[in-house]
């Protein structure tokens, strides 16, 4: 069960909200069960349920637990909004592939549009398809799901990464396995994949004066969906050898 970091301590883990009944109503865990716990940002408990109140689950924790499954870089994908679900199955599959954390934006040639509240509980969504991906996948880190950017503030982004690369088909020479060939385990990588029509020359021009590198996967053209989990399998190619 994935847990704030502030209901972890050094000797107990209070566990709140709907796992309180996953647990007691789903799993129909007991007082003297073990369970696994995750703080999200790497700290994973082996703990026996001491407690379990209609509101809370009391576990004291017994020792550290389990491999670290995480990447070796931190891999962030800007998605640019794709229709209909395929931003879910980008951040459910992504997940599974090991993303860091994921944000979704608008350019040129973006077709979805969302209001305000339509973006919140889309951002709510989107959290917690992240979440459920990480528990299935037994990861210790629940990928951050950021606020939709323009195309302004995701080209400003560019300075807080390593590497700033950008998806772009009609590169022909530098591909992303020669970038991540010669990343440092610890890099923070950025990747920009364009929506379904992907990118406008105006804006590979704004991108590359941003700081971004373009990059190519491969030599067929990927669906905006598929990008993504591509670059994410030559990250883990590369990098758990
Ligand atoms: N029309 C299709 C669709 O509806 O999904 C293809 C869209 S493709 C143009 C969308 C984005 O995927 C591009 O903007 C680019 O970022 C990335 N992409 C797809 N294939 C690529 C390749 N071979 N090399 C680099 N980037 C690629």
């Amino acid at each position: 069960y994935f847990v704030n970091p502030s209901q972890m301590n050094e000797q107990y883990v209070t566990i709140v909200g709907d796992d309180v009944n996953h647990i007691a109503k789903v799993m129909r865990f007991r007082s003297g069960d073990e369970i696994i716990c995750c703080n999200g940002q790497g700290r994973d408990v082996r703990g026996v349920i001491e407690e379990i109140q209609p509101n809370a689950v009391r576990v004291r924790i017994l020792r550290e637990e389990g491999p670290n499954r995480e990447l070796p870089v931190q891999v962030t994908i800007a998605q640019g909004l794709v229709k209909g679900d395929k931003m879910e199955v980008v951040i459910q599959k992504g997940t599974e592939l090991g993303a860091f954390s994921f944000c979704a934006f608008t350019s040129m040639r973006t077709v979805v549009k969302l209001d305000e509240k339509k973006e919140r509980r889309r951002l709510e969504r989107w959290q917690k398809i992240a979440k459920e991906a990480a528990e299935q996948s037994h990861r210790s880190h629940v990928p951050i799901i950021e606020n939709v950017l323009t195309w302004r503030e995701l080209l400003a982004s560019a300075s807080r990464f390593h590497y700033a690369l950008f998806a772009y088909e009609k590169e022909e020479t530098v591909t992303l396995h020669r970038v991540l060939a010669e990343a440092a385990p610890g890099s923070k990588i950025l990747i920009v994949i364009g929506p379904e029509g992907g990118f406008d020359e105006k804006e590979v021009a704004e991108a590359e004066a941003a700081g971004f590198l373009c990059v190519s996967l491969g030599r067929r053209i990927l669906r905006a969906e598929t990008a993504p989990l591509y670059a994410l399998s030559c990250v883990s190619y590369q990098f758990e050898q």
